[in-house]
C-alpha cells in the first residue's frame, strides 16, 4: 500500500475542520426570527443535508410554510449568517493531525486534494490558510451531484492526473465512504466504526497518525480481509 498510493483526497467538514456548529447557529438564528427555539437535538437531521433540504426539514419540524421564492431568500440569508460565522475560523480550528499529515504527504511527493461537496469549502481552506497545501481542490461549485455520487472524488483524481485505485480518500461520513468506493478508491473513515463500516480502515482521529502508520494499518486490514475471505472458501 505504501508504495502504490499516490494521492490522498480529504473531505472537509469533519476532517479538516468542524463547521457543524456554524451551520447550527445559522439555522437557529433563522428559527428564532420566526419566534421558535431550535435545539441541537432538533438540528441532528439537518447535518450533511444540502441547504435547501435542511430548510425543508426545518420548516416541516416547525410546521411553517413558505413559498419557493421565500425559501430561496431564506437559504441566501442562512448562507450569509454561515459565511459570517466561518469568517471567524482560524488555524486553531483545524482538526488535530491534519496539518502534520498534509505536510508529511507533501514532503513525500504524495499528491493532496480537497474533495468536498460544500460550496464554501475552497473559501474555508483560504480562511484556515491551508489552500497552498492542496494540489487540487474540488468543492460543491465544481460538481452536479453530491456524495454518495462519486463525482467529487473522480474530479479530484482527474485534476491530479492520478488513477482512482492509487487514491486514498479520508472521510467522516458514510455517504462519503460510499462515494469513494464507487470511484474505486481506497478509504479511511474517521469517526464511529459502526457508522463507517464500509471503509477499508476506521480511525478515531488523525491525531498522531503519520502517513506511514495509516498505510501500515491499511495493509494489515487488507491482509486480514484477504485471510477472512480465504477462511470462508
Ligand atoms: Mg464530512
Amino acid at each position: 500500500m505504501l508504495h502504490t498510493l499516490q494521492a490522498c483526497i480529504f473531505d472537509m467538514d469533519g476532517i479538516i475542520v468542524d463547521t457543524a456548529e456554524a451551520h447550527y447557529q445559522s439555522w437557529k438564528k433563522i428559527a428564532y426570527s420566526w419566534g421558535f427555539e431550535f435545539s441541537r437535538a432538533a438540528n441532528q437531521p439537518l447535518k450533511g443535508a444540502s441547504r435547501m433540504h435542511s430548510l425543508e426539514l426545518l420548516l416541516e419540524m416547525l410546521g411553517v410554510e413558505k413559498t419557493n421564492a421565500e425559501k430561496e431568500v431564506i437559504c441566501a440569508l442562512k448562507n450569509d449568517y454561515y459565511l459570517a460565522s466561518i469568517s471567524e475560523l482560524t488555524k486553531a480550528d483545524v482538526l488535530p493531525g491534519v496539518l502534520n499529515l498534509l505536510q508529511e504527504l507533501r514532503s513525500q511527493s504524495i499528491k493532496t486534494a480537497l474533495g468536498s461537496a460544500s460550496r464554501n469549502a475552497k473559501r474555508i481552506l483560504q480562511i484556515l490558510e491551508l489552500d497552498h497545501l492542496f494540489d487540487a481542490q474540488v468543492d460543491g461549485n465544481d460538481v452536479h451531484e453530491g456524495k454518495p455520487n462519486p463525482e467529487v472524488f473522480q474530479l479530484a483524481a482527474a485534476r491530479l492526473h492520478i488513477a482512482p485505485e492509487r487514491c486514498l480518500v479520508i472521510e467522516d461520513a458514510a455517504k462519503g465512504i460510499t462515494a469513494a468506493k464507487r470511484a474505486g478508491m481506497h478509504t479511511v473513515g474517521v469517526g464511529n466504526p459502526e457508522e463507517l463500516k464500509g471503509a477499508d480502515l476506521v480511525l478515531s482521529t488523525l491525531e498522531d497518525m503519520p502517513w506511514k502508520s495509516i498505510c501500515t494499518l491499511l495493509d494489515k486490514e487488507g491482509t486480514e480481509t484477504q485471510a477472512e475471505r480465504e477462511k470462508l472458501h
